[in-house]
């Protein structure tokens, strides 16, 4: 298995690492660590480069199975035992952190409001969105909810990563609301990440160290999908 060094620590943009499988239909290898991000939870995948001496090798494309985390390459494939250095693409990574993070203080904000579990969301860098389950939505709860998330965000709130048992888990009344009574039943240990005082739930992506990473956000519109069901969209202010 790879040792998956984003999850315990978001800020590491580059490893040694050594190669320990390859798939050459696939054209992807497998390394024993990795600060690539593989995907998940509506967070897409790192990008960034392997290099071997003075050869670069882009890696287009991440993903994880039983194995561990494979990056997949262009060209042809460096031998397994090789070391290689990587990089990730860190501007990209920063800003997806910033707007996961975002995403679970609004996650916060609208539980605290309406009591709304999210049923889904999905992210790029910069900007996301949400879905709520909200029958009571009116046209002026948008403001409102835009000023109490930037104010949340303001109190630079801490975001910390632990680590828990399954059983103990599925017993955390904070979590149960974020379904993490969902999660595969083989998963023994739950990742944790808590905006500390706003939301905690169960995932496995990368986020800032504080709400105050953040910077402010705008929520351009929450859509009506119908039946109470709202899509609200979010966007880092600093973007273009
Ligand atoms: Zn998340």
């Amino acid at each position: 298995m790879t040792e998956r060094i984003y999850s315990t620590d978001a800020y590491a943009r580059a490893m040694e690492a050594t190669i320990v499988g390859s798939d050459t239909d696939d054209g992807r290898i497998l390394l024993d660590r990795t600060v690539f991000y593989p995907g998940g939870g509506g967070q897409p995948h790192d990008l960034g480069v392997l290099r071997l001496g003075d050869d670069v090798l882009e890696v287009v494309r991440v993903t994880q199975d039983g194995d561990g985390v494979w990056h997949w390459l262009e060209g042809s494939l460096p031998a397994v035992g090789t070391e290689v250095t990587g990089d990730i693409d860190w501007d990209r990574r920063y800003r997806l952190m910033r707007t996961h993070t975002a995403l679970h203080a609004l996650c916060g904000v609208v539980w605290n409001r309406f009591q709304s579990p999210v049923t889904g969301g999905n992210m790029q860098p910069g900007e996301g969105r949400l879905d709520f389950d909200i029958p009571d939505w009116k046209a002026d709860d948008l403001p409102v909810v835009e000023r109490e998330l930037n104010e949340e965000l303001a109190r630079q709130r801490q975001v910390e990563v632990s680590f828990l048992p399954r059983d103990a888990a599925d017993e955390d009344p904070s979590l149960i609301r974020t379904k993490v009574n969902l999660l595969p039943k083989g998963i023994q240990e739950v990742r944790v990440i808590d905006i500390v005082g706003l939301d905690r739930q169960a995932d496995g992506g990368t986020h800032v160290g504080g709400t105050g990473e953040v910077g402010r956000i705008s929520i351009p519109k929450a859509e009506n999908k119908g039946r109470g069901f709202r899509r609200i969209r979010v966007r880092l202010d600093d973007e273009e």
